[in-house]
């Protein structure tokens, strides 16, 4: 782990979140954003309308920007991320999940939840200086953020179907 483990959290929901807006579309219906909540193991308000979606959907290109941004433009980010939501960080535990950190109450809304838990997440990677573990997928075609948490840090594409297309291509241009 090179993180605390809600912040490695944080940051694989934020970026799976991110690279749900590359085409096709992957978080265009609430049962989409309903499994999402759960894979991430999200608690507090998931009121599961349309609205909800929308504003979850909307967040997508904010959080492209605090994650890709060059260190000095992602602090300005996630400062104004933390004051906009007046986030106050508390350690909390519940459920199997041991101590971490939640910066907003459980009443607020799920859109405010990520914003501010990729926030605290982003302050852990810049001030230790490892904003390289956010890079874009190597695929020429492909815009996907890739998170790196690897201790080899050997991670270059988004997804395996990235990585495989390009581990297919790599063998052909050597057959030639
Ligand atoms: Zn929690
Ligand atoms: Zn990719």
């Amino acid at each position: 782990m090179v993180f605390a483990h809600d912040t490695e959290a944080a940051l694989r929901a934020a970026v799976e979140l991110v690279n749900s807006a590359e085409d096709p579309d992957t978080l265009t219906e609430t049962a989409q954003l309903a499994e999402f909540f759960e894979r991430h193991l999200y608690t507090g308000v998931h009121d599961g309308g349309p609205a909800e979606l929308a504003a979850v959907r909307a967040l997508r290109t904010s959080l492209r920007a605090m994650l890709t941004s060059d260190r000095d433009t992602a602090v300005v980010l996630v400062n104004e991320t933390l004051a906009e939501h007046r986030a106050v960080p508390r350690l909390v535990r519940h459920g199997d999940v041991d101590y971490h950190v939640h910066a907003v109450p459980a009443q607020a809304p799920l859109p405010v939840r990520i914003a501010v838990e990729t926030a605290m997440a982003m302050i852990d990677l810049i001030r230790a200086d490892e904003s390289s573990r956010l890079s874009i997928c190597a695929d020429a075609d492909c815009a996907g953020l890739v998170l790196d948490l690897s201790r080899n840090r050997s991670r270059r594409y988004c997804s395996t179907n990235c990585g495989n297309r390009n581990a297919v291509a790599a063998y052909r241009a050597r057959r030639k």
